[in-house]
């Protein structure tokens, strides 16, 4: 097996490892597993949290969309992010991560981990080596997002690998953004590749989850350790609802970028766009380089109004096909401000110091048909006059 799809569809539901041929993983969900006798050597399984067999068949899906010897499924991105942390650094241990984090992971880092003793240094990783200066004695781990959330920033993923492992360092990339049919991090030199499963894994806004993938047998060990030891696994049916998701993941993600690919044409001509935000387009600074490490751009894009916050809460609240909402990565459109909605946790100096601007417009094209969606955006742009 080879073809992305055909991985998709086919890997941890081989019908004939399955107890009746199911061609669909059967859900157990059963917490503990009985024994022949007591002297009965440990294996298989014993108890849920520590293996699933549903999970189990995810985890081999979730490896194979990475090109990975290994996957991990976690109850959420952030839990997946937490136990990389618990598992791989301890107390004093820096990391160097890019500024343009998701909200949620930089909360994670500065409200809880710093606790905890670990310490974080922000640098623009556009340039690698802003990541090669902030390197220092006690640096474990290099922490990359691309692109990044909301600006669609990327970082050169094969160039800091190089950088990262000249040090011995682990790189950890999220890559929830472009989703393992358009980037495989690993393949380019991380270490590390994770998923908030509840964006495009999940695809359809109904479950919450998070993967990892490596290829390392020691970090796989000391993951799995710690996925049991910590506790924040995905449930079966949870597990079930994601496998059923991967499987249409190739054509969704077809579709996402076709309409990105449109909508962010038909932005970037708009009189009362100042800017558009998508790596495919090639005013996109790099777009050279998302060309290099992507097999596709996606369907994350956001765009600046001409005007202020004013004008992009009524662009935002005229549409009717976009949903006002967060996240992203679903089959249906989303839309929402960066400054009062998924990045209001930060403070308006970090927000300016990252690029974010107030009538900045995040957008997650979701897979309608595409002329709809520009129906819809004109009338946020009607809205603004009103
Ligand atoms: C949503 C998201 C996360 C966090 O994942 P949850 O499943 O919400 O915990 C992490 N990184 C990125 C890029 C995300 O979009």
């Amino acid at each position: 097996m080879k073809g992305f799809s055909t991985k998709a569809i086919h890997v941890g539901e081989d019908p004939s490892e399955m107890q009746h041929g199911d061609v669909v993983s059967p859900i157990h969900l059963s917490t503990t597993f009985a024994k022949k006798s007591v002297r009965e050597v440990e294996e298989g399984y014993v108890y849920s949290r520590s293996g699933n067999p549903t999970r189990n068949n995810l985890e081999k899906k979730l490896a194979a969309l990475e090109n990975a010897k290994y996957g991990l499924a976690f109850s959420s991105g952030l839990a997946a992010e937490s136990t990389i942390l618990l598992a791989l650094l301890k107390k004093r241990d820096h990391v160097v991560a890019f500024d343009d984090l998701y909200g949620g992971t930089k909360r994670l880092f500065n409200q809880v981990m710093e606790r905890f003793g670990i310490e974080f240094t922000y640098v623009d990783a556009r340039e690698p080596e802003n990541v090669r200066s902030a390197i220092k004695e006690n640096t474990k781990m290099i922490w990359l997002e691309t692109p990044t959330n909301p600006l669609l920033k990327l970082a050169d993923i094969k160039a800091i690998s190089e950088i990262a492992h000249e040090r011995d360092l682990i790189v950890v990339v999220d890559n929830t953004f472009a989703s393992p049919y358009f980037q495989n991090p690993l393949d380019l030199g991380a270490d590390i590749v994770l998923h908030s499963v509840t964006k495009y894994l999940g695809g359809h806004s109904d479950v919450v989850g998070g993967a990892v993938m490596v290829n390392d047998d020691e970090i796989y060990e000391k993951l799995k350790f710690h996925q049991n030891a910590v506790g924040a696994i995905l449930s079966p049916f949870d597990s079930w609802l994601v496998m059923r998701g991967i499987k249409t993941l190739a054509v969704r993600m077809e579709r996402h970028e076709k309409n990105a690919m449109r909508i962010a044409k038909y932005l970037e001509e708009h009189p009362l766009v100042e800017r558009v935000y998508y790596p495919g387009l090639s005013s996109h600074p790099q777009h050279e380089l998302a060309r290099r490490q992507m097999r596709g751009f996606g369907g994350m894009l956001s765009f600046e109004l001409k005007g202020g916050l004013e004008e992009a809460v009524k662009f935002v609240e005229s549409l009717k096909i976009f949903a006002l909402a967060e996240s992203l990565g679903g089959v249906e459109s989303l839309i929402e401000l960066p400054a009062l909605m998924t990045h209001a946790s930060l403070s308006k100096e970090e927000r300016e110091k990252v690029g974010i601007k107030d009538s900045l417009i995040r957008v997650s094209v979701g897979i309608e048909d595409v002329e709809d969606l520009i129906e819809d955006l004109e009338k946020g742009f009607r809205g603004i006059k009103q």
